[in-house]
C-alpha cells in the first residue's frame, strides 16, 4: 500500500483544494508538495519526503517566508491537525497566488495604518 501511494505520487497528484492535476516534475524542485495554482498542500509526511503521515488532510498556505538567500518558502498549516511546515516555492508556482499570500497581512492590518507617521 505504501509502495502504491509512492508510485502514484511520482506521476503527480490531484490538488486537494482545487482538483487541478499536478505533475510530479517541476522546475526548481525535486520534491513537489503543493499545487502550483492555489498553493495548497497535503499532510502526507512526518519528516520531509517520508510520506508516512496518516493525517492526509489538506494543508492551507498561510504565509510566505523569505529565507536569508532570498528564496521564498510557503508556510503551510494542516487543516486536520494544525501541523506547520515550510516548503520551498517551485518554479511554476502561480506568481499572483504567491503575491496575494505574501500581501495578506497588509490587506487586513491588525492596527490602523494611518497612525504610522
Ligand atoms: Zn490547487
Ligand atoms: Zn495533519
Amino acid at each position: 500500500m505504501t509502495t502504491k501511494r509512492a508510485a502514484r505520487r511520482e506521476d503527480g497528484f490531484s490538488c486537494v483544494r482545487c482538483r487541478a492535476p499536478v505533475p510530479a516534475a517541476a522546475w526548481g524542485t525535486k520534491n513537489r508538495n503543493h499545487c502550483p495554482r492555489c498553493l495548497w498542500s497535503r499532510h502526507v509526511d512526518d519528516e520531509i519526503g517520508d510520506r508516512r503521515s496518516a493525517c492526509a488532510q489538506g494543508m492551507e498556505p498561510i504565509a510566505v517566508a523569505a529565507r536569508p538567500d532570498g528564496e521564498w518558502a510557503i508556510i503551510h498549516r494542516c487543516t486536520g491537525c494544525g501541523h506547520l511546515r515550510s516548503n520551498r516555492i517551485a518554479g511554476d508556482d502561480d506568481e499572483r497566488a504567491l503575491l496575494a499570500l505574501a500581501l495578506r497581512p497588509m490587506a487586513s492590518p491588525a492596527f490602523p495604518l494611518d497612525e504610522l507617521r
